[in-house]
């Protein structure tokens, strides 16, 4: 069973349409992973809503999933039928109960990391460490205001950055968002959806203000974060939605940046790098997903709703 977009049916999410067919097969340098979950992030949405014009449809959506090796093409060296896997893309999408991937984009899951755990580490994970390590070039001792800390990339970004040893100042806009921030590793929360809740970082900070900003909702909160910045501060716009409005003024008498990222920007040799920074940090325990939901396979619909809705607490997974 697999998920589809169906031709010219982007839109709602009950476009997406459960579909059966054969089990797709692995050519040269491919192999062939049984899902046992299926992560589901905000970018599987726009896609499905047609902010993708590459995308040709029939097309199945997800980036993310954790299964078991079920079959390996020819020329692929280092897997073996029945390895613990997660993905970092695929080949056929990841909503789907068997998926196609090419061997780069398979990574062995340690034995005492779940699939739950394993669908929730590629994006989240991939992102945290490309806005913390490569855009922002995060360094012991500085603070970070990660602005959306209570869902996917947010604790990511937490987990990364405590290891670290940076000072983190965490926002969610629920109580127990708030709550897993603090348990994960954050010094400080704030609710961001309080008034005059970014004040609180100047006293945090001894009135320097925040080294770094991962910023998850750009769109709303770019303007502020540029007035809570210290001298030589790096905002990373992590995510958008829409325009903002921003006082040039407050980047140039702090000497400060706006940094974009993307993930499918990083280059092959910076993927085994975040990778084995991943696998360096399951094992050491520094790592761990947090789920918060799981919905059947047949239920992504809601499972797409659910992840756009306030009050994140974690990762939304799909189980096949
Ligand atoms: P998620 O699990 O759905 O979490 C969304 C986060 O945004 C939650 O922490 C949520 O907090 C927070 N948020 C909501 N309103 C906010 C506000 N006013 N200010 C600050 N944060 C707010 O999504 P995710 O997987 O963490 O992804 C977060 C964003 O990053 C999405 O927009 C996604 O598209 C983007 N992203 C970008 C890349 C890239 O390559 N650039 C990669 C991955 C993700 P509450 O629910 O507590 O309000």
């Amino acid at each position: 069973l697999q998920l589809v977009l169906l031709e010219g049916d982007v839109g709602e999410p009950e476009v997406l349409q459960l579909q059966e067919i054969p089990i797709p097969q692995p050519a040269a340098g491919q192999v062939l992973v049984r899902l046992h979950a299926i992560g589901v992030n905000p970018v599987d949405t726009y896609w499905r809503t047609g902010a993708n014009p590459t995308l040709s449809l029939p097309f199945t959506p997800g980036l993310d999933g954790a299964g078991l090796v079920e079959q390996i093409g020819e020329g692929v060296e280092g897997l073996a039928v029945g390895d613990r896997v997660y993905l970092g893309g695929s080949v056929t999408g990841t909503y789907a109960e068997w998926v196609v991937a090419r061997a780069p984009q398979i990574h062995s899951l340690p034995q005492e990391t779940s699939f739950a755990a394993g669908a929730a580490l590629s994006v989240p994970y991939g992102t945290a460490h490309r806005a913390l390590f490569h855009r922002a070039q995060a360094k012991a001792g500085e603070t970070v205001l990660i602005h959306g800390a209570s869902g996917g990339v947010g604790v990511a970004a937490i987990q990364f950055a405590r290891a670290l040893g940076l000072t983190i100042i965490g926002t969610a806009g629920s109580a127990r968002g708030r709550e897993l921030a603090l348990a994960q590793g954050a010094h400080h929360v704030l609710d961001h959806t309080a008034p005059n809740y970014l004040d609180a970082v100047a006293s945090i900070t001894q009135g320097r203000g925040a080294d770094l900003i991962l910023e998850l909702l750009s769109n709303v909160n770019l303007g502020k974060d540029l007035s809570v910045l210290a001298r030589s501060g790096r905002v990373v716009v992590v995510g958008s939605r829409g325009k903002v409005e921003i006082t040039p003024r407050d980047l140039m008498t702090r000497e400060a940046d706006i940094r974009g990222m993307s993930l499918f920007n990083v280059s092959d040799n910076e993927l085994q790098g975040i990778h084995a920074a991943i696998r360096s940090g399951l094992a050491s325990g520094a790592l761990k997903p947090v789920i918060a939901q799981e919905f059947p396979l047949a239920q992504a619909p809601a499972a797409h709703l659910a992840v756009l809705q306030p009050g994140a607490h974690g990762k939304i997974l799909l189980r096949p």
